[in-house]
């Protein structure tokens, strides 16, 4: 009797009685003397299968045992309820159990690197990967995805896809899939490269996102776009980041800023609630400047409150002479009051742990601190300040007893903010003001559209964003550093999810743009001639965004890291321990792809240069020319690359035929046949790969 397939997990009360066949892995063994008890495992969770003398097969119950953990198997059976006593509250199947009366191993298992099974039938047992070393585990990637608590991050992974597909189509987006192999899209990173064997030393870029072409489906009439797309960015390590990623990338015409916001609220709001989270809505906005300002990160966690505090002012007349000297030099001072905390931040913990130690290392000279006691401030330096000067700080701080008062102070506004950022997530953290389960979405608004660097201005997202204004110079540095751009990020828990602008639909303004980057009309051209010759057929006003699907799913999930979303990952070092990726490759391979020089004996002419006619003509043929050669073949050329001009001249404006005889070999009628002197000789291409007779094969590329 054929019996049809059943889910381990999905067996219960209600199947008391059925015969079912079951198939899947050996997730735990154990021996009970006559009676064994093995827990089988499919993606759908995992049952109790018990083989005895009484009811399995007696070949069955043999093989039944010497199974190994991690086999994979069939089993037939009945299913029958567990005597009272020993259900399995920790198993959703824990009711019932199969009597086997059929084995079949259909794979064995050999020794496993580490333990797959995480041990469902034992109460409380975390479900984790416990001791094992991420390497080992992407090492064995195919083994670690048999964990239940991967595969179900996978399957919410699938279902949150699922979700955007099903939202995207609801409004009326298409999905439309772009190149791999393309040109470079600047996103800020180094490109991944990967060299043409065709055209050699030339190279197609991997997209850093699929921007500019993102926007060519707007010029192209598409109106709504959405993919769900891999980006690649060749960047500096950092443990939470992956070389390649995936991106929900959308863009949208004759739509502002409103239409999307609108938009990914919804969406993201949905793609939370399939991990039970709601999120508050609307998402509240903050300029930019504003969150530096007063959280010093253009991604402020906004789940706890610690906001700095201006406090410059107060101290212009000070003889307190570190802040008087700052003071004096146009700096700046900003601190922050942690209330009811000076009993966790003692004297000894703000001098030696933060002034001395943290604070340095987040790059200031060090941090003025303050605790309120009463309504006096205490600390190693307050007696320098005036009576005035005390009473504006309680002030301004709004300082009750209990609080502590701590300042940075520097000349530089950036190194005030940046450091005080830093030392607001580090108080937070070391003080658990951060609740437990909250999600604060943010929208970070008004960006400067350029950054100062020290060759000169690069663009803060990418050069496609739309200004504020277009009637600027691109050659004034200080006016293009107050230009405002129409980006925004969204940000969850100090986390940038995404980001995305309004994007610059004239082309005169996006050369204006180009150039005020520095870039040559000549880079342009070459860069992104084809993108600004698309802006010159009616392209609309457009917009979108991109959101970073790994940082977006893990956060739903609260993995530990986006590794745990990706099948795949590479490690933190951008390797892949399975496929041991990026591996070395043959040097006749980079030879081929036009990347070495061969050593003398067996070198490719031509392979280091490309600049001389005759060594690039010799590479491509692949046909050695020799020093004596030379002088010869350079004359020949000069005269066909005269006839050629000649041609040219003669063809006037007519396209040029590309090929005027049919490809056969083929002698002038009067001529006679004969070899060439040069060659019979072996003066001539004697270095040619493969000659037949006094014929000698040329590559396809110079016929
Ligand atoms: N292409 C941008 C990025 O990858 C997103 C966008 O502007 O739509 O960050």
């Amino acid at each position: 009797m054929e019996l049809s397939r059943f889910n381990c997990g999905e067996l219960g009360l209600a199947d008391i009685g059925r015969n079912v066949c079951l198939c899947g892995w050996v997730d735990a063994l154990r021996d009970h003397g006559e009676v064994l008890f093995i827990h089988l495992r499919d993606r759908s969770g995992i049952v109790q299968v018990l083989f005895s003398p009484e009811q399995t097969a007696a070949d069955s119950y043999t093989r039944a045992g010497s199974l190994k953990g991690e086999s994979c198997i069939t089993v037939t059976g009945t299913v029958v309820a567990r005597i009272a006593g020993t259900e399995n509250p920790n198993l959703e199947t824990g009711l019932i159990e199969v009597a086997a009366y059929e084995l079949t191993v259909l794979s064995q298992a050999d020794i496993l690197p580490f333990p797959v099974s995480e041990k469902a039938m034992i109460a409380g047992q975390p479900k984790t990967a416990g001791n094992v070393t991420e390497d080992l585990r992407l090492q064995y990637r195919y083994l670690d995805l048999r964990r239940p608590s991967m595969q179900a991050n996978l399957i919410k992974r699938h279902r949150i896809n699922k979700c955007v597909r099903d939202f995207l189509d609801e409004r009326g987006f298409i999905e439309v899939e772009t190149p791999i192999l393309t040109k470079s899209t600047p996103e800020g990173a180094r490109d991944y490269l990967v060299p043409s064997r065709v055209h050699p030393k030339n190279f197609y870029a991997l997209p850093q996102s699929p921007q500019l072409f993102k926007q060519l489906l707007m010029v192209s009439g598409l109106e709504r776009y959405f993919q769900i797309a891999r980006c690649f960015r060749d960047e500096d390590l950092r443990p939470n980041r992956q070389p390649e990623f995936t991106q929900l990338d959308l863009e949208v015409s004759f739509i502002d800023e409103e239409f999307l916001y609108e938009l990914i609220e919804e969406l993201i709001a949905r793609m939370f609630a399939l991990g039970g989270i709601v999120l508050p809505r609307p998402f509240p906005r903050m300029a930019y400047c504003d969150a530096m300002d007063t959280m010093g990160s253009d991604k402020p966690d906004t789940r706890f409150g610690l906001r700095f505090v201006e406090a410059t002012d107060i101290f212009q007349q000070t003889s307190y002479g570190i802040f008087r000297q700052i003071v004096d030099r146009g700096g700046c001072i900003k601190g922050i009051n942690i209330p009811q905390s000076s009993e966790q931040l003692s004297k000894n913990v703000l001098q030696n742990e933060y002034a001395k130690e943290i604070v340095p290392g987040f790059g200031a000279k060090g941090m003025t601190w303050m605790r309120v006691q009463g309504d006096k401030l205490e600390s190693n330096i307050v007696q320098f300040f005036s009576s005035a000067e005390q009473a504006a700080i309680r002030n301004r701080f709004q300082a009750a007893d209990g609080d502590v008062i701590i300042m940075i102070a520097d000349a530089s506004y950036d190194i005030v903010t940046s450091v005080l950022g830093e030392l607001r997530l580090h108080l937070a953290r070391r003080l658990n003001l951060i609740p437990e389960g909250a999600f604060s979405p943010l929208w970070v608004t008004d960006f400067p559209l350029f950054l100062a660097t020290e060759e000169g201005i690069t663009s803060n997202h990418h050069p496609f964003t739309a200004p504020d204004r277009t009637d600027f110079d691109p050659f004034n540095r200080e006016e293009l550093l107050s230009l405002n751009s129409r980006a925004y990020d969204l940000v969850m828990n100090g986390e940038e999810l995404g980001g995305g602008s309004i994007r610059i639909h004239d082309r005169d303004v996006q050369f204006k743009i180009f150039r005020a980057l520095g870039l040559t009309d000549r880079q342009v051209q070459d860069k992104f001639g084809f993108f600004l010759r698309a802006l010159d057929f009616g392209a609309p006003p457009h917009g979108g965004l991109a959101l970073g699907m790994d940082r977006v799913i893990s956060m739903i999930l609260g993995a530990a890291s986006i590794r745990e979303v990706i099948a795949f990952p590479k490690n933190r070092s951008a390797y892949c321990p399975l496929t041991e990726a990026p591996s070395e490759v043959a040097e006749e391979q980079l030879a081929e792809l036009s990347l070495l020089n061969l050593s003398s004996w067996q070198e490719l002419p031509g392979a280091g240069e490309n600049s001389d006619l005759l060594d690039n003509l010799s590479w491509v043929s692949r046909i050695a020319v020799s020093d004596q050669e030379r002088p010869i073949i350079a004359a020949a050329l000069k005269e066909a690359e005269k006839m050629a001009e000649n041609i040219a001249v003669q063809s006037g404006e007519d396209m040029p035929l590309f090929s005027i005889l049919p490809v056969k070999n083929q002698m002038r009628k009067e001529a006679l046949a004969k070899n060439s002197y040069l060659a019979e000789t072996g003066q001539m291409l004697k270095n040619a790969p493969a000659v037949k007779g006094a014929f000698f094969k040329v590559a396809s590329i110079l016929e």
